[in-house]
């Protein structure tokens, strides 16, 4: 009797690291592999450092794994790949390669659907191909899918297959960079560097320093533990707990509104804080939906009331798939203004550079126009949290610290770099953003450094930088959203750094927590220090002075002044979004891409702006 054919089954993990619910894993493990190779891969347009392995859960064989990477195809040939599917531009473009070529070597490559509730590409069909821009649009486009309800998730499976051993494994012929290359860029930046303390060594050899394929600790890729500042921990039985805990507590799974949230809670956070392990992907999307549901039915049937979408965590997780399927529909453009034909155009400062400037710009040049150097030290103090308005400064510090921030915190700070305070473009925000966030969803192109402990693996940190080129949809989104470049047109509907926080935490909690020099601030002051008079400054230990670039001077700790005066800055911002919504352009006309945009807006013909600006 002939034998049965060897399945060498690749299964490459993108961001999905988890177990639970993963219709690809389901469809490679349904193959009954003779050999399972599970992979990371390290995408050389990924933020460099380590290259990592898949969630925790897999326990102590993923040691043996990371080999793989280097030799899949070591005995016999992989005969299946399997993936699931990616919708953005870039991983469409990757993936389309890496499906040829396997195809072209004989390989059956199979792509499952599973970051999103629905099969995003099925709702742009059922939208007429139109990007989505608003949730009825959504709710109306997944009525058509499965009557707007997503398919149950799968469990886990019960165990996985080893894959083939070390001494099975034959690595000698394999070339490997000899340290370090795998932690450089295409052109041989180390774009983690600012966060090293000393060398990347877990490009010592292909199996690592330890020779072991074992995922590579903080230390080996010369990043000091001490450094990480983040609370927030990842990998799947974390995301599972925090999960279980939300659904036994009824009353919060059923009264969830998103807009009664508080921004300014911290330990606990008034939300889930979900939001990292979607990205990741080691909470399925679909349990946590159908969790939720199931809460919310059961309560019908008890007759307790349930908030309804869009503000309830059902809608939220709409907005996920709406900001998903507009990216699908809008393909690469969708990440910026130029080119996009649904992102409204606005004579913002510090505008992007166009992709011919950038191409044919000085290698490492800025890859924004500084057309006021005013709006530049803006940008700067509002990245680095010293505006010099206490509630915006604690939140980016908040960000910086710990990469996560409230909804309403997101809103507070994007409003106040774009249309409310600094009138700088949305795509700044969204590049500080992609830098900072744990959950964030990173546009291509742009350097990504900072880091996510996502799991716990025995004694080691299991670490994941975040790939660059993953899920553009939600911080782009929501960055038009918030500047009322799309999705969005109330642009008179402002946000207040001393008010809206105000409104939230009166004693100013938040601001003492993140910007600790004003602990001792009386309520009074505390989103207004600098109207405190001298000598009550004195008795609180620190004086309101400077732009924060130190943070002590002779008299001892000092806090900036506000960096302007917001509410002119708000009247000036209001009629300049009345100005470019009149002048109507958007990110793909002939005007934006030619520059003659300035004429419409009545630029000069250096490009500086109209006297009434200028004084500000
Ligand atoms: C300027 C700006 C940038 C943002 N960038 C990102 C980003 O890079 N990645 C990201 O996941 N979210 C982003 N958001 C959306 C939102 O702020 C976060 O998803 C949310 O705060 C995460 O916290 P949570 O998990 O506690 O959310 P919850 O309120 O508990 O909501 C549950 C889940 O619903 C989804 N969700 C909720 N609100 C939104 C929303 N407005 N858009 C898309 N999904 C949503 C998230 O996956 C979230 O985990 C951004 C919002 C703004 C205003």
């Amino acid at each position: 009797m002939p034998t049965a054919k060897p399945k060498i089954v690749l299964y490459w993990h993108r961001t999905d690291l988890r177990l639970h619910d993963s219709p690809a894993l389901n469809a490679a493990l349904s193959l009954n592999p003779t050999t399972f190779i599970p992979i990371w891969t390290w995408d050389p347009h990924y933020p460099p450092t380590a290259s990592s392995t898949p969630a925790s859960n897999y326990g102590s064989s993923v040691k043996r794994r990371r080999a793989f990477c280097l030799n899949c195809g070591t005995r016999g040939g992989v005969t299946h790949l399997v993936f699931e599917k990616d919708e953005d531009a870039y991983a469409r473009e990757r993936d389309g390669v890496v499906v040829r070529l396997a195809e072209e070597a004989g390989v059956e490559v199979i792509v499952k659907s599973g970051r999103t509730l629905f099969d995003v590409d099925e709702i742009v069909r059922k939208n007429g191909g139109k990007p989505t821009l608003s949730m009825a649009q959504v709710e109306k486009a997944v009525e058509k899918i499965g009557n707007g309800v997503p398919e149950r998730p799968i469990d886990a499976p019960r165990s996985i297959p080893d894959p083939l051993t070390r001494d099975e494994m034959d690595l000698k012929g394999v070339k490997h960079d000899g340290g370090g290359m795998g932690s450089k860029s295409n052109d041989g930046t180390d774009m983690n560097a600012d966060h090293r303390s000393t060398t990347d060594k877990q490009y010592a050899g292909i199996m690592g320093p330890e020779n072991d394929f074992g995922v590579p600790t903080l230390e080996e890729i010369g990043i000091d533990p001490a450094d990480v500042q983040t609370p927030h921990r990842g990998g799947e039985t974390v995301a599972l707990e925090l999960l279980g805990g939300y659904i036994a507590d009824e009353e919060y799974i059923g009264r969830f509104e998103k807009p009664n949230t508080s921004p300014a809670a911290f330990e606990p956070q008034s939300t889930t804080l979900l939001s990292p392990h979607l990205h990741f992907r080691t909470l399925s999307v679909r349990k946590f939906w159908w969790d939720v549901q199931d809460v919310m039915e059961r309560r019908k049937k008890a007759k307790k009331s349930n908030a309804s979408i869009p503000t309830n965590l059902p809608g939220q997780l709409l907005f996920r798939e709406m900001y998903f399927a507009a990216h699908a529909a809008v393909g690469e453009p969708f990440c910026r203004t130029y080119g996009n034909p649904m992102v409204r155009f606005i004579d913002w400062h510090l505008q992007s550079k166009s992709p011919e400037d950038i191409a044919h710009g000085e290698e490492g040049g800025k890859l924004y126009e500084v057309d006021s150097e005013e709006a530049e030290v803006w940008f700067l103090r509002w990245k680095e949290g010293r505006t010099g308005f206490p509630w915006i400064d604690a939140l980016m510090r908040q960000l910086k610290q710990e990469g996560w921030i409230h909804h309403l915190g997101r809103h507070s700070v994007a409003c106040f770099l774009t249309r409310g305070g600094c009138y700088v473009s949305w795509e700044r925000g969204a590049e500080v953003f992609e830098e900072m966030l744990i959950d964030r969803e990173c546009f291509p192109s742009y350097k990504v450094t900072s880091i996510f402990c996502i799991a716990e693996c025995g004694q080691r940190l299991l670490t994941q930088v975040i790939p660059i080129t993953d899920e553009t949809a939600c911080n782009i989104g929501n960055w038009m959203w918030l500047s009322c470049t799309a999705f969005f047109a109330q642009f008179y509907r402002c946000y207040s750094p001393i008010t809206f926080g105000k409104k939230w935490d009166p004693e100013g909690n938040l601001i003492r927590r993140y910007c600790p020099e004003l602990a001792k601030f009386d309520k009074k002051y505390i989103y207004e220090p600098w109207r405190a008079p001298i000598a009550d400054q004195r008795k609180w230990e620190c004086r309101v002075t400077g732009d924060g670039r130190s943070s002590t001077n002779e008299d001892g700790k000092i806090y900036p002044k506000p960096m302007f005066d917001f509410n002119d800055r708000r009247t000036i911002c209001l009629d300049a979004m009345k100005n470019a919504y009149h002048v109507g352009l958007h990110g793909n006309d002939k005007e934006v891409k030619d520059g003659s945009w300035r004429k419409a807006f009545g630029l000069d013909e250096d490009g500086k702006r109209p006297k009434k600006k200028q004084k500000t």
